[in-house]
């Protein structure tokens, strides 16, 4: 699709004047893209300022966009104005005249209801403050204090001063506290039931939290202005007036900055403060529904009374009156003593944007929860490089021999005990669940039995649900699945089932396993409905795995259900919204991208842009290393990555660039195996010690808690100067893998990582059961379209899938060198096959055609050594 930029000349909300010619150039894209209503993958390296990019071309499309429709209002009212009736000019400017101040007046009358938010909030803030200073300041030392008083505190009872239910970081409000805010958190003189006026509003999601948490900063350091007041301008140039736009009145004075109105949503995980809930459930979505009861029933106390809403109306305006991320947005609704989960679900429809996770966007029962309708509205998807994996493990239910064994113990308990008291159509329903569990239990017994004493790689097998449901046998072929789980939803009859299961192991457990039942998890036949729902998809996208996992002797069989396929989760989203931009770091292979999730939408729908990097040419070296020091071609396939002759000849060609690499340097592997499998070998060689001698050598821990360490004494180690007797170089050199702890999501700059070594290429295993089975699908997928729509030069849709996964992995640990404009680094790719075609197109753009493929290890010394001495080091 080729965009005809339609944008404006200029993004005046740009915090910096004037912005890089990239990030110019990448709003303008974006803007356009939203104005076309297009689906756009845009690819912006780190460092580039991508998340502020985003926002201020999103942000400043929406503007000009209210300011259209308030134009076309305008328009509308003043109808067929060609008339040289004077006397009919009059009445139509005079209506015009009306209709500018009523619009005017909503929006005062609007901003003016979100300033006195803010103004309540931050009083109640300083009031919070100044109690906790105060509390801080008579609290008694008792260390010091001796008298026997203070022995005898322990015996006193828990009152409601006492911060009994506050964990460590959250906001805690005394009673006395609280009756001060009740005065001012009494509900404004307002409408119970206003008009819940919704606008277009932007979704920015992105895969965490803490990844949205860096979002609003980048909010707030935008230039966004309101308009002017329009007293004395003529209606329709005052209307054009923008957030983020001059004023309309060169000669104005400056415009005040204006807050966009923007909500976070999260779960009730990260934002129910019923703590005392929180405590005792083992499943805080169900428990929470249960409090939602209107007149007599049980009500949660964060909720105002059904037909009281003035409290909730409030608070969902002091969430919209300034933009706060989850921890802020759970404190604020401690503070007004109101749920801020359905505080920000309220606050969705005028909210402009709307920051959420991949999941909540993703999932369409979470859409339908939260009440997100993507009709016509622009959808950002920020880090979008992990999109295909998440869309693909959303739609993944597993289940463990132990769960279906214990559900169906459960459900059998309990049928036996309430026999006479269940309804006939309760008991048919139940029945059939035993039939089912039943059947699948025994099917999975006869597979294990089958497959003990195999060799792993025939420990797994796939099967579609068909071929599942046929092996299950005839009795459980012929229940309707779905009617099932809509009878286990509704009747939320499986909390009873594993509470009454609870209660009588309770009843014979000592303390510590009642306490262990008590904490509990979720019940097992959730695990089972969930499992159910998966098996109704009909369509030919789904595989069932069964695997043995465990050590011999103990294994156990796990059921797994995926769809092969990651668009039907994505379609919605993409035939619903306005405009769907997908971002990232490293999109490459955008091809990739394009089959896996677009291949229905029409291709003029399709625009992609790369932009390189805000980084000067030389700033980046990328060489591809094709051969060794003994002249021998590098290629470090799976037979090479267990040779000791190869490894021995890889530990030289390290060793020779840790020589000449100043500060960090970080090896990437492709696979724990390889790494493992050399650092025994180099150990045992003394290279492990000759590396030492030229930087202090880290390799990527085991175990993620682990990661902070090793980091924080690699970054200590290159900090430290080179005594004259250490290494000559000095520096650090870490050893990680792809894919793994360290390659994504850390930023290694400057002197962290002044080179990025990638060896060999990290290709999935070809014997997995589960990626063989992606791989058949997209063949018979492309023979479906048409094999002549394959570019020349082309591989097949599997290989591009398998070269594809690779190239995604080895990308991402490109990314951790150059992490701002004035970083530089060297990218050195030790395997010939980085010098083919496909793989080459495959690396990201912003690499440019500046990348060199050595003709011999001497040649790589001597650029290397060239590019660090051009660096002054
Ligand atoms: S209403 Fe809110 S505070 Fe109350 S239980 Fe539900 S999520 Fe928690």
């Amino acid at each position: 699709m080729s965009l005809e930029l339609l944008t404006p000349s200029e993004f005046p909300a740009f915090p910096y004047d004037p912005p890089y010619a990239i990030q110019v150039d990448l709003m303008r894209h974006l803007y356009a893209s939203i104005e076309q209503k297009a689906v756009t993958i845009i690819e912006s390296p780190t460092g580039t300022g991508k998340t502020l990019s985003l926002l201020c071309a999103a942000l400043t499309w929406l503007t000009d966009e209210k300011d259209r429709a308030k134009k076309g209002k305008m328009k509308a009212v003043a109808g067929d104005s060609d008339s040289n009736d004077a006397a009919k000019d009059w009445v139509i400017q005079q209506t015009l005249e009306r209709v500018r101040r009523e619009l005017e007046a909503d929006e005062e009358a609007y901003e003016e209801r979100l300033a006195q938010a803010r103004k309540r909030e931050e009083t109640i803030r300083r009031m919070a403050r100044a109690r906790v200073h105060k509390k801080q300041k008579t609290v008694p030392d008792k260390s010091k204090d001796t008298s026997t008083d203070d022995d005898d505190d322990q015996f006193l009872p828990e009152t409601d001063d006492q911060p009994s239910s506050s964990t460590e970081g959250e906001v805690y409000i005394s009673p006395a506290l609280r009756a001060l805010m009740a005065k001012l958190e009494k509900p404004s003189d307002r409408q119970e039931n206003e008009e819940e006026t919704t606008c277009t509003k932007i979704f920015y999601a992105s895969r965490t939290h803490s990844q949205l948490a860096q979002v609003l900063p980048e909010l707030n350091r935008l230039k966004l202005r309101r308009p002017v007041s329009v007293t004395n301008h003529h209606p329709e140039h005052c209307l054009s007036v923008q957030l983020g736009k001059r004023s309309c009145n060169e000669d104005s004075e400056e415009v005040p900055l204006v807050n966009i109105r923007a909500v976070s949503l999260g779960s009730r995980k990260q934002l129910c403060i019923n703590d005392e809930l929180r405590k005792k459930t083992r499943d805080l979505d169900e428990a929470c529904r249960e409090l939602l009861g209107e007149k007599g029933e049980k009500r949660c106390q964060y909720l105002p009374p059904i037909g009281e809403e003035a409290r909730m109306l409030d608070f969902r305006d002091q969430i919209l009156a300034s933009p706060k991320d989850i921890e802020e947005l759970a404190d604020a609704g401690r503070m007004a003593h109101i749920c801020p989960y359905f505080g920000s679900r309220r606050a969705i429809p005028q909210a402009e944007l709307v920051t959420l996770p991949y999941n909540l966007l993703l999932q369409k029962n979470a859409r339908e929860a939260l009440g997100i309708i993507l009709k016509d509205q622009v959808v950002v998807i920020d880090e979008a490089h992990n999109l295909i994996p998440i869309l693909l493990s959303l739609s993944t239910t597993q289940l463990s021999f132990s769960v279906l064994s214990t559900s169906l113990q459960q459900v059998c308990t309990y049928i036996s005990k309430f026999r006479t008291r269940l309804s006939p159509a309760n008991m048919l329903h139940l029945k059939r669940l035993v039939v089912f569990l039943d059947a699948l239990k025994k099917c999975a017994l006869e597979w294990k039995d089958s497959k003990i004493g195999k060799p792993p790689n025939e420990k797994t097998e796939v099967m579609t649900v068909i071929e599942l449901t046929e092996r299950m046998g005839r009795k459980a072929s012929g229940i309707n699945l779905l009617e099932i789980e809509r009878y286990l939803k509704s009747s939320k009859v499986a909390r009873k089932i594993a509470g009454y299961s609870d209660k009588q192991t309770e009843k014979n457990a000592d303390p510590a396993a009642q306490r262990q039942i008590r904490k509990g998890i979720i019940p097992p036949l959730h695990t089972i409905e969930d499992f159910m729902l998966s098996l109704t998809n009909t369509n030919d996208d789904g595989r069932v795995t069964f695997s043995l996992i465990g050590s011999p002797g103990k294994e156990e069989v796990e059921l797994k259900y995926q769809l092969l396929n990651p668009s039907p989760n994505f379609m919605e989203v993409v035939d619903e919204a306005r405009a769907v931009i997908l971002a990232g770091g490293t999109m490459s292979p955008i091809s990739d991208v394009i089959n896996q999730l677009f291949a229905h939408v029409p291709s003029e729908r399709i625009t992609s842009f790369s932009c390189g990097h805000i980084i000067p040419e030389d700033n980046l070296q990328t060489l591809v290393v094709s051969k060794g020091p003994r002249g021998g071609e590098l290629e470090f396939k799976a037979e090479k990555q267990k040779d000791p002759i190869a490894i021995a000849e890889l530990g030289q060609i390290l060793l020779n660039l840790a020589s000449i690499v100043p500060s960090g340097m970080i090896v990437f592997f492709p696979s724990y195996n390889f790494l493992n499998a050399a650092k025994a070998i180099w150990l045992k060689s003394g290279m492990l010690e000759k590396f030492g001698t030229k930087k202090k050598v880290f390799f990527e821990p085991e175990e993620t808690v682990d990661v902070d360490k090793v980091l924080r004494e690699y970054a200590l180690a290159i900090q430290t100067l080179p005594t004259p007797t250490s290494a000559k170089k000095g520096g650090a050199l870490l050893f990680a893998v792809i894919g793994a702890k360290l390659s994504e999501g850390l930023n290694f700059a400057d002197d962290l990582a002044r080179s990025v070594i990638i060896v060999g290429l990290p290709f999935a295993n070809l014997g997995s059961p589960e990626l063989r089975e992606r791989m058949k699908y997209v063949k018979r997928l492309e023979e479906k379209r048409g094999i002549e729509k394959r570019e020349k030069g082309q591989k097949d849709a599997a290989t591009e899938l398998y070269e594809n996964m690779c190239m995604n992995a080895v990308n991402q640990s490109i990314g951790r060198a150059i992490r701002h404009r004035g970083d530089w680094a060297s990218l050195v790719l030790l395997d010939r096959r980085y010098a083919t075609s496909s793989i080459r197109s495959k690396l990201p753009k912003w690499i440019g055609s500046k990348m060199l493929v050595t003709e011999g290890f001497g040649q790589t010394v001597k650029e290397l050594g060239s590019f660090y001495r051009n660096k002054r080091v």
